[in-house]
């Protein structure tokens, strides 16, 4: 089962990743995720990303390409992956093709979750993250019980400063200029299956199975 899901920001791509990581019982490489992590540990990696990820940029392709290869390398993703926000480009795109034929992988199923602009700007400006288990709220559809306080774990939420709404524009325009062309590339190799993304997650997930089965 080596998946990945595509779509705009505030798609539910990480809601998604993680069904299907319960489901499945493959790992969920995210790269937004390994860069969150990176700036929060403060290293290199995460200097360097911080960078383009508060305008709403993507992070330069030779950055991205090496830490994904990096972790495709490792035993756990031969059975299966869930590969969520990569790639986002289409030099990614190639270069995962080369990564993946090195590996012996192939590539199943390429998920693109569909949501309109409006919604993606409503989901974002609403979204809180927890700053210690990373569990992902929103104060309108998935209210935590304190609006500062991760339900799960007891961490302090905050919003993310790449879903302030300059850089949620930002980050739009970059979806369309140089995430979507994927779409095409995916459709003609004949592995792209779009689901409408637009209901509550549960209902989502519903679809992706159907889509999966
Ligand atoms: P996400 O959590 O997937 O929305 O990613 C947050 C931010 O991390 C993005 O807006 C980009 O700045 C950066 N990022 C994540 N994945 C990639 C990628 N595949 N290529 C370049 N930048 C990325």
């Amino acid at each position: 089962m080596h998946i990945i899901l595509v779509g705009p920001p505030g798609a539910g791509k990480g809601t998604q990743a993680a069904n299907l990581v319960d489901e499945f019982g493959v790992p969920h490489i995210a790269t937004g995720d390994i860069f969150r992590s990176a700036i929060k540990n403060k290293t290199q990696l995460g200097k360097k990303a911080k960078e383009y990820i508060d305008q709403g940029q993507l992070v330069p392709d030779e950055v991205t390409i090496g830490i994904v290869e990096e972790r495709l390398s490792e035993d756990d993703c031969q059975e299966g992956f869930i590969l969520d926000g990569f790639p986002r480009t289409v030099t990614q795109a190639d270069a995962l093709n080369d990564i993946l034929a090195d590996l012996n992988i192939k590539l199943d199923t390429v998920l693109n979750i569909e949501v309109s602009e409006e919604e993606v700007v409503r989901r974002l400006s609403g979204r809180r993250i927890c700053s210690e288990c990373g569990a992902s709220y929103h104060l309108e559809f998935n209210p935590p019980q304190d609006k500062n306080i991760c339900d799960k774990c007891s961490g302090e939420l905050y919003q993310r400063e790449d879903d302030e709404p300059e850089t949620i524009k930002e980050r739009l325009e970059v979806y369309k200029e140089q995430t979507e062309p994927l779409i095409n590339y995916y459709k003609e190799k004949g592995i792209l299956k779009s689901i409408n993304g637009e209901a509550v997650p549960q209902e989502v997930f519903t679809r992706i199975k159907q889509e999966l089965s």
